[in-house]
């Protein structure tokens, strides 16, 4: 029996068949098309919507966004490789409608609008808002860290740069001393040996020369590390698989795991980023009060404080840090605060009072009570270095103290937090393979992010409500 075989390719059709038989009704594509066609670019701050009255005809921004989304969406993001597939892929062939952009076109597109992805990721949350897709309830954020266009070698701290000085300077010396002792001796093998050792003293000593000039470029900038491929990019010391890369955080809602908003940083750290991230995906969400959960390293007072203003109820839980900890004594938890006596009692069941002693620069406010410590059997659990334990109180805390109220009363809440924002992360990295950026600068990285965001949202939307749904919603 033979096998099943297409027809011959050069046979003329009698009924040729159309592109759009090659796309069916489900295809993802009818959805993009759909999509991108009810949007107003001009408002959302795309460049050229309106064609030039005069000069080559140029590609419609629509085009080109169509294109990029759909790219996303199936790990071509590359301008180069695109443009490849606007020639051999069926689906972009239907949504093109046959046009070839070469990959600079596609390339300068993707750079001169990085800042109206923006609006093209928002208004598919608008979208995902009128199909009911967000619970509006809870959301957790979390930040995870993207490979920049920079590799290690080409990226200097103040640390790193001494490390190289002292080292070049060690070898300098001893390759110097070892020209001394060849210099004395006669021969071939001498005379060799000196030209090879002038050699490497002359390629150290021009490298020298390059941290030298690296190092006088980061005090001029005042900063505290360089990069010099990317030089927006920074040393992500949290995750050393990255290397140098950037900090992208998200807002996920609850109930379907949708990304509600981005924020691209250079930060190392997730210190200080909560309230920018939960405030922006509050507005998005259009809610007076919402529940943000996120991970210790997120836990700074200040930040909290602005959540709280903003009517967002945070979950971080404290970390234990400070000399306290590293000491092993009692730490600050274990001391109870009373409001209604504004006094702490420690884990001796003696009260601390009050020194108002505080600084206008910190606002603290420090508790003690000498006389209880000096009689204190606990002493040595509690206290080595001061006469006695004093204990510090922010002039906000009492937003830190309802906080971990909260937390006591849900403790599933950071697991729950786990299973939303590892999904989202998991998703961009392993299945759309996008854990790297292909841009330089911050603002174009985040253009790039917010493309990303936009993918893993209709993937996920797909996913939910089919689409058949999102073109009934669109
Ligand atoms: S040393 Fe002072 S603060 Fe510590 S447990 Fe004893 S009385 Fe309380």
């Amino acid at each position: 029996m033979a096998h099943i075989s297409g027809h011959d390719r050069s046979q003329v059709l009698l009924l040729p068949a159309s592109v759009d038989d090659y796309v069916d009704a489900n295809n993802p594509v009818r959805f993009i098309d759909a999509f991108v066609a009810g949007m107003d670019l001009g408002a959302a701050g795309f460049c050229r919507t309106a064609p030039a009255g005069t000069g080559r005809p140029g590609y419609d921004p629509a085009d080109l966004l169509k294109l990029y989304i759909y790219g996303y969406l199936n790990r071509v993001r590359s301008s180069r490789r695109l443009e490849a597939e606007t020639q051999r892929n069926l689906e972009l062939i239907w949504l093109m409608r046959g046009l070839h952009p070469d990959f600079k076109t596609i390339a300068d597109f993707r750079r001169d609008n990085k800042q109206a992805f923006q609006s093209v990721f928002g208004e598919f949350v608008l979208l995902c808002r009128k199909l009911d897709l967000y619970g509006r309830e809870l959301i957790a954020v979390d930040g995870t860290r993207l490979k920049a266009v920079n590799s290690r070698a080409r990226n200097f701290s103040k640390e790193r740069l001494a490390k190289f000085l002292k080292a070049a300077d060690e070898r300098l010396a001893d390759y110097l001393a070892r020209l001394d002792r060849t210099d004395a001796e006669e021969g071939p093998v001498s005379r060799a040996r000196t030209v090879d050792l002038s050699e490497k003293i002359a390629s150290l000593k021009r490298r020298r020369e390059r941290y030298e000039s690296i190092k006088a470029e980061l005090d001029r900038l005042g900063e505290n590390q360089i990069s010099l491929t990317d030089p927006d990019s920074r040393g992500m010391a949290t995750a050393p698989k990255v290397g140098v890369g950037y900090n992208a955080q998200v807002a996920v809602d609850d109930k379907y795991k949708l990304i509600v908003s981005v924020e691209v940083t250079n930060e190392g750290s997730d210190l200080g980023l909560l309230a920018q991230t939960a405030c922006q995906a509050k507005d998005a969400l259009g809610v007076e009060t919402i529940e943000a959960v996120a991970d210790r390293g997120y836990f700074k007072g200040e930040d909290l404080k602005v959540c709280e203003d903003a009517g967002i109820k945070a979950y971080v839980p404290r970390p234990q840090r400070g000399p306290a900890v590293r000491d092993g004594f009692f730490r600050k938890d274990e001391f109870s605060y009373d409001p209604s006596t504004d006094t702490y009692q420690c884990p001796g069941k003696q009260e601390l009072h009050p020194i108002f002693r505080s600084t206008a620069k910190t606002e603290w406010r420090r508790y003690e009570n000498p006389a209880a410590c000096k009689a204190c059997v606990l002493r040595t659990q509690c206290t080595n270095s001061s006469p006695h334990r004093q204990v510090g109180r922010w002039i906000n805390e009492a937003v830190l103290d309802r906080m971990e109220a909260r937390l006591a009363l849900r403790p599933h809440i950071m697991k729950r937090r786990s299973e939303i924002i590892e999904h989202v992360f998991g998703t961009i990295k392993q299945g759309m393979n996008q854990g790297a950026f292909l841009m330089r600068r911050l603002e174009n990285v985040s253009g790039e992010f917010n493309l990303t965001a936009l993918a893993y949202n209709i993937r996920r939307a797909i996913t939910i409500v089919g689409v058949a749904g999102l073109l009934e919603a669109v």
